[in-house]
């Protein structure tokens, strides 16, 4: 039987054998006395990797998001968020049920930056009638598209000349950082916390880092243990997240060459129109009336895809180029 190519998400993919062989030979503790000797050695070597003092392993991206939002702001107060973002758009409004904190979303410019312009406008001044502005939050890559690291210097300037701390969702922030060709230290620089999926193209089943100075964590922890994310022999997770750090940082360029060449092939053919990707995200517009045809066709040669009429591909570790050369195919005798 032939595999699925699952090209919803880049969170589809399975442990490779050498990230179960990892996953297998992990020391374990109880991390909620922080004796997890494998979460440990992820939350340094995290920190290391990206240059700051400290780090918390978290479940998920939304919670390490969570604990960052609850960490920087307090009843009352409000961040600047991108409209798109995920922190404002998917994350269920965590940050005000749980929080009491106030998104102040503002427009998103195509290449997924904040206008500087628009930043400083949308500060509160010192009044009862506002909520405190507290905090930026920016997202990197946002929509698969990066932000130029000058853009980033001046966002994060400006937020901390006005009293504001900064934020990066930097769920992708890998695939960010290996698409401009620096290290994960340049690309989080100016940034007081971060948050890293380890779980999406990085490969790992579950998990996310959160990234800040050693007081900001301290505060981070307590936030994740009253969330119910207080882990107990979570270094079995852990070991997967440390490997795909380890190990899988640079092969994201193959999933970034691989989106290149699968929309660059798809844009050949008659009635789509193809993003050009930066990463390994792109979008293609599929007319409306041949979407139904095409999910027929896509579940008998086993692809997956979230298909609509703007429908987002992602490229990852599990779809390799013969399986793209598959999907290829398959477009072309379809729409050929
Ligand atoms: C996936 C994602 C998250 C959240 O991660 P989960 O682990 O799915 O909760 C946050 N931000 C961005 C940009 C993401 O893509």
């Amino acid at each position: 039987m032939m595999e699925w190519l699952d090209l919803r998400s880049d969170t589809v993919t399975r442990p490779s054998a050498a990230m179960c062989a990892a996953i297998n030979a992990a020391d374990v503790g109880d991390d909620v006395y922080g004796d997890d000797p494998t979460v440990n050695r992820l939350q340094e070597y995290a920190a290391d990797l990206f240059g700051f003092e400290d780090a918390v392993f978290a479940p998920s991206g939304t919670q390490s998001n969570l604990l960052a939002l609850l960490a920087h702001c307090g009843r009352g107060d409000e961040y600047l968020v991108g409209q798109e973002a995920h922190t404002y758009r998917y994350e269920g409004g965590g940050a005000a049920v749980l929080g009491s904190i106030q998104p102040q979303p503002i427009i998103n410019q195509a290449d997924g930056s904040i206008a500087l312009a628009d930043i400083a406008s949308y500060i509160k001044p010192d009044d009862f009638h506002f909520a405190r502005t507290k905090l930026l939050a920016l997202e990197n890559t946002i929509n698969g598209r990066v932000l130029p690291m000058e853009y980033v210097q001046q966002a994060t300037q400006l937020a901390h000349d006005k009293g504001l701390s900064t934020h990066l969702d930097g769920a992708r922030v890998c695939n960010a950082a290996v698409k401009l060709g620096v290290s994960p230290r340049e690309i989080t620089r100016g940034f007081d916390s971060v948050s890293v999926c380890l779980s999406k193209g990085l490969g790992a089943p579950v998990g996310s880092v959160l990234l800040g100075t050693r007081p900001f964590i301290k505060e981070a922890k307590r936030w994740r243990k009253m969330l119910g994310g207080g882990m107990r022999q979570a270094g079995v997770i852990a070991a997967g997240g440390l490997y795909a750090l380890e190990h899988n940082i640079p092969r994201l360029q193959e999933d970034h060459d691989n989106a290149a060449y699968f929309a660059g092939e798809l844009a050949k053919m008659k009635g789509l129109k193809v993003s050009t990707p930066q990463t390994n995200i792109f979008y293609v517009d599929i007319p409306q009336f041949v979407l139904k045809g095409l999910e027929d066709v896509l579940e008998l040669t086993r692809i997956r895809l979230s298909l609509s009429q703007r429908t987002r591909i992602v490229t990852h570790m599990d779809a390799s180029r013969d399986a793209i050369d598959r999907a290829i195919t398959v477009f072309g005798d379809f729409f050929g």
